[in-house]
């Protein structure tokens, strides 16, 4: 059967659905908005479960040697006390696997050259909703649960992110992201080559270091900021009058960074859908459900859903019912981690009783990473 599907967004989650839904038989278009692949960007972190998603796509190994690996980890306090260790071992040993920091445009390169390599129809500069037949800002109504027919799609694999708009057209206003309070700086610094992640955690803030590909760090920050309060053109003197004075590796970081190599973002979550599925249309990735990225998942998390929707579609008797199961598979797993992130990001938030804090953090060590 010469079944269709059309995917909204060729970002992360778009890309891995490509290659996964072509390696179950689909016809595949991919629909990008942006014209071309990001050439910059900072650092993901992908935890084992990722990993071996991205095996089932053919690409695990790949990513795995070109990304560096996370050797050793800690929570410091800004004075340069520990908080807790990471026990990287204890994942190893669990999963077989280390957290691996990929670029964002590495692993974006890699997956549409698989998703083009598996025969997929890339089309970018292609935005869908934005200027088609007056359908953008459409209010939420029985029309979009022909979506699928609207696309000349069997599937519609709705992949477009935090701010998607598919979503707030299939399920309402109500379900626009909203800002979560936070706000966070990433960038990458050269020649302060390190192999270990350190997470400094001061009153109400964090500052973050990651190993990043080429011998380079990544880095990030983090806190709760009104939206939209930036600081364009001396985001770097912001990030010293904050940081300023706190303990190595933050400081070495402070001193290297560029201004025009900083990104500036608040943070956007989703408000938790009923259902990751409506009509012939379904969602994954930041579109289903964005979360803080205290956890660092939510990449992995798009990846691994776009790779059990390919299998449940595979193992079901009719295409709508893989979709219900994608949505029972995925909807619990995904809106626990959103959960666990969220408090990450208040914990980061906390200004006062930090010893308290700290042994919260301790506490969520000893039970161990989610692999
Ligand atoms: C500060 C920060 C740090 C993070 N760190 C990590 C980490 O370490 N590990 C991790 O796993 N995750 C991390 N994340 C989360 C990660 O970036 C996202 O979860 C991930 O990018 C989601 O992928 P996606 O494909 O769902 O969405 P996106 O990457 O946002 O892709 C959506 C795509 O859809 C396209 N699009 C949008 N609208 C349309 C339209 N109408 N028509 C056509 N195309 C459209 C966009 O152009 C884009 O290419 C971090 C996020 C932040 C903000």
């Amino acid at each position: 059967m010469d079944r269709h599907a059309v995917i909204i967004g060729g970002g992360i989650g778009g890309l891995a659905a490509a290659i996964a839904l072509r390696r179950a038989d689909w016809r595949v278009t991919v629909r990008e908005r942006d014209a071309a692949l990001p050439a910059t960007g900072t650092a993901l972190g992908m935890w084992p479960a990722a990993l071996r998603a991205l095996d089932a796509l053919g690409v695990g190994d790949e990513i795995r040697r070109a990304a560096p690996a996370q050797r050793a980890g800690a929570f410091l306090r800004p004075d340069g006390s520990r908080i807790a260790t990471i026990d990287v071992d204890r994942l190893r040993r669990r999963t077989g696997d280390d957290v691996h920091l990929v670029s964002r445009p590495r692993l974006l390169a890699v997956l549409h050259r698989a998703a083009a390599g598996a025969g997929a129809d890339l089309r970018a500069g292609d935005p869908v909703g934005e200027q088609a037949g007056g359908r953008a800002g459409h209010p939420v109504d029985d029309a979009f649960a022909d979506l699928g027919a609207d696309l000349g799609a069997d599937l519609v694999v709705a992949a477009d992110g935090v701010f998607s708009r598919t979503r707030e057209r299939l399920f309402g206003p109500a379900y626009r992201a909203r800002h979560s309070g936070g706000t966070a700086w990433r960038g990458v610094v050269d020649d302060l080559p390190t192999d270990t992640f350190a997470e400094v955690w001061g009153r109400g803030v964090k500052f973050g270091v990651t190993p990043h590909e080429g011998g380079r760090t990544n880095w990030y920050a983090a806190g709760a900021a009104p939206a939209g309060r930036f600081h364009p053109g001396a985001e770097v003197a912001e990030l010293r009058r904050v940081f300023g004075g706190w303990t190595s590796p933050v400081g070495d970081v402070l001193d290297a960074i560029e201004e025009s190599t900083v990104l500036r973002h608040d943070v956007y979550v989703t408000p938790p859908l009923p259902s990751y599925v409506h009509g012939s249309t379904v969602l994954i990735g930041d579109a289903a459900h964005a979360m803080t990225p205290d956890l660092g998942r939510g990449a992995c998390e798009a990846i691994i859903d776009a790779v059990a929707l390919a299998s449940c579609l595979r193992a079901a008797p009719t295409p709508a019912r893989g979709l219900r199961e994608y949505d029972r598979q995925r909807r619990p797993v995904t809106r626990r981690l959103a959960r666990m992130a969220g408090l990450g990001a208040r914990l980061t938030q906390v200004r006062h009783a930090l010893p308290v804090r700290d042994q919260v953090l301790r506490a969520s060590m000893l039970a161990g990473p989610p692999g």
